[in-house]
């Protein structure tokens, strides 16, 4: 569909802005880098603030870097205004014009870009069937449900055949399972379009259910970049593990590091785990353990009480008291297991090579 798939580079782009209130400036964005291939599926995952938009608005030309350079399809574009980039944006708003139909709305760049009629009836039907809305072109937008409003959004957009996909939050005005729904059916058009596209999002399961890589930012720089499972499964620091996912951390000594592994001593037990961390031998660092990757037993080496103990249908959901710390457990599928109840004693019992430090 898109006329040629485009990468984004950034390359140091940094953005500062002036704090309304103190008059001081700072960086909402701050050094970063990125090097996307073309038809890659990128998000940005970051809590609020934290200047994920700011890129996006700087990739689509409606801000411009203080420093650094973007290159889309191998062109530095900062001197580009946004109509010669080649990108398109879909919003949380949808921004569509209210007092004309579907058909209009998806033709309305087309007309601006003076392509024939026929050639415009063409391409509007075409993209329309894409997301599911043929049948629906004479419908006023006001007469549409949310979910359908934004397969209109993106059909405006995917019909300019832009080189670069860019999407703010699109999802954010619309309820939780129509959520799901949609991110799915964007993901599904996206691939077979084959359109490279830049994403924002702050919802993290969002992020994982969509992207190839996802960028996570703090305080406008990136904390780390990833799959989807290279973020979940080896967090570059304790920001990222507690954004993505839930996650227990508990203080521990390293006592030991070899071959990427470390001997550590958690809450007097001597355990061998993997290593990311940047402790040295005899530091502490801190032990990482996801909900579900532990569960309850009757021995072992780590024991505490239970204090929590809440059937979730899926799940049971403890917390174990030791050592004075609460972790969290989500013992999945519980039907034929026993259930530890508040009060009992109880033993963490985890695979030590499915848990690392930090
Ligand atoms: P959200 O998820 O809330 O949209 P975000 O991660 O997209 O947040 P940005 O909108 O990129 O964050 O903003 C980054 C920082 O820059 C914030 O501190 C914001 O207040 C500030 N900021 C954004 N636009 C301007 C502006 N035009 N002038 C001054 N400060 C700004």
């Amino acid at each position: 569909m898109a006329k040629e798939k485009k990468g984004v580079r950034l390359d140091h782009i940094s953005k500062i802005y002036e704090d309304p209130k103190t008059k001081k400036p700072f960086y909402a964005v701050k050094d970063v880098n990125l090097d996307m291939k073309p038809g890659e599926f990128v998000t940005l995952l970051g809590p609020s603030g934290c200047g994920k938009t700011t890129i996006l608005r700087m990739i689509a030309g409606f801000e411009s870097p203080d420093e650094g350079e973007i290159y889309i399809g191998g062109e530095a574009v900062n001197d580009l205004t946004p109509n010669k980039r080649d990108t398109a944006m879909v919003f949380q708003s949808y921004a569509l014009l209210p007092h004309i139909n579907v058909f209009d709305n998806v033709a309305y760049g087309l007309k601006l870009r003076k392509f024939p009629k026929d050639v415009i009836r063409e391409k509007v039907l075409n993209i329309l069937k894409l997301v599911e809305m043929d049948g629906m072109e004479a419908r006023m937008t006001n007469q549409l449900s949310g979910g359908q409003q934004q397969r209109v959004a993106l059909a405006r957009a995917l019909v300019l055949e832009p080189g670069v996909l860019l999407f703010d939050e699109p999802l954010s005005n619309l309820d939780a399972k129509l959520r799901v729904t949609m991110r799915t059916e964007i993901r599904k058009i996206q691939q077979k379009v084959g359109i490279t596209a830049v994403y924002v999002t702050h919802d993290q399961s969002e992020a994982m259910a969509i992207s190839d890589n996802i960028i996570i930012m703090s305080r406008g720089h990136m904390e780390q970049m990833g799959s989807p499972r290279e973020v979940y499964y080896k967090p570059a620091s304790k920001f990222v593990a507690d954004f993505i996912g839930e996650a227990n951390f508990i203080p521990v000594k390293l006592e030991k590091k070899h071959d990427g592994k470390a001997d550590i001593d958690v809450f007097g037990a001597k355990l061998t785990v993997l290593d990311y961390s940047k402790a040295e031998e005899g530091g502490d660092a801190t032990l990482v353990i996801r909900p579900e990757a532990v569960k309850l037993a009757d021995t072992g080496q780590i024991g505490g009480e239970v204090s929590l103990s809440t059937f979730m249908g899926a799940y049971q959901y403890y917390r174990l008291l030791v050592g004075g710390q609460e972790v969290q457990i989500t013992d999945y599928n519980p039907v034929n297991r026993k259930i530890y109840e508040v009060g009992e004693k109880a033993f963490l019992d985890f695979d030590p090579s499915g848990v690392y430090i930090l």
